[in-house]
């Protein structure tokens, strides 16, 4: 809007009467909504006033870009970028959809899937699932969840996928120089007759969760199921002076040992589920019970995506904003 323009409007609020106000008032906190990504990538470029290319701080402003962003031009070298060049969301055609695609990956309700989102938004899916994609690899960085006190651990599996693997279709098209995978496809257990084991398997990939009483949370692939994996994983998570507890498992026990923590030993039977007052691992336990529920839309996500997700359900639990995720990206 031209400057004058805006002007006289903003000299015609004056005459609106109470209801038009409460009207105007809910419009603009709409348009508020929408504009919020916009809001936080010009805050970027007002903290670290730096260019991008050169690492001048003399700029000046220079117009806005298609997307309504504050365009800046180095004095240095003469470029021209904004808040966003060089980040991760540099490339997004409509930040104000990416926003509202974050709102519901982080909000209070579970995620709507790929498809329901992109028809809600008018887009194609595969741009729904790219963004997805863009938000594991900002979140990626790894919770800096620090433990004490009393601190529970477990593990809870989840069955390996090669979902969208083209390895079968690879070997079928060149049997001679492409090798036979190493693990069958599911539908071969049904049509070839092929012996289903029960219980862990080793494509039940384990994941590790810790928690403590003060509300840290952490979720973490382990490679496999031996002791010293585990051992190795807990290390640098629990602390010399906290209390463990945990299902007895040969890592959990080892470490206990090697570092003179205490260590509490729960069964998984009812009656032996608590070990002493307050030694338990029912927060660890309904953690699992979360996972569940908020891995189960998504019908085994494929294992290479696997640690996006679990990274995901952390981030929502720690109730991250949306906001913050477009400042860290
Ligand atoms: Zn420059």
């Amino acid at each position: 809007m031209l400057h004058h323009e805006y002007h006289r409007l903003l000299e015609a609020l004056s005459e609106l009467n109470p209801a038009q106000i409460e009207d105007a008032q809910t419009k603009l906190l709409d348009l508020r909504r929408k504009t919020e990504a916009i809001s936080e990538i010009e805050a970027r470029a007002k903290q670290g006033a730096k260019c991008p290319f050169c690492g001048d701080d003399q700029r000046q402003k220079w117009g806005r870009t298609r997307t309504k962003i504050q365009r800046y031009r180095c004095s240095g070298c003469k470029k021209t970028y904004s808040g966003r060049t060089g980040s991760a969301i540099a490339r997004i055609h409509r930040p104000d959809l990416f926003m509202v695609a974050l709102r519901d990956m982080l909000g209070a309700s579970a995620p709507k899937s790929v498809r329901e989102l992109a028809r809600h938004l008018g887009i194609d899916k595969q741009t729904i699932w790219r963004w997805r994609m863009l938000v594991f690899s900002i979140i990626d960085s790894g919770s800096a969840a620090i433990f004490s006190g009393i601190v529970e651990a477990d593990e809870t599996y989840q069955r390996e996928s090669r979902k969208g693997s083209r390895e079968w279709v690879r070997h079928f098209a060149d049997p001679q120089n492409v090798p036979m995978p190493a693990r069958p496809r599911w539908e071969d257990y049904t049509t070839k007759g092929l012996k289903m084991m029960r219980g862990l398997s080793r494509w039940q990939l384990p994941i590790l969760t810790v928690a403590d009483r003060g509300g840290a949370r952490r979720f973490q692939r382990l490679s496999n199921r031996k002791g010293a994996t585990l051992e190795r994983a807990m290390k640098p998570l629990v602390p010399s002076d906290a209390v463990l507890c945990s299902d007895g498992a040969n890592g959990y026990a080892s470490l206990a040992a090697k570092r003179g923590i205490e260590h509490f030993v729960v069964g998984s039977k009812a009656g032996t589920r608590v070990a002493a007052g307050c030694h338990h691992i029912q927060n660890v336990n309904s953690l699992h019970a979360r996972y569940k529920a908020f891995i189960k839309p998504f019908c085994g996500p494929a294992t290479k995506n696997l640690n996006g997700y679990i990274r995901w359900l952390e981030v929502r639990l720690s109730g991250m904003k949306p906001a913050e995720v477009i400042r860290a990206s």
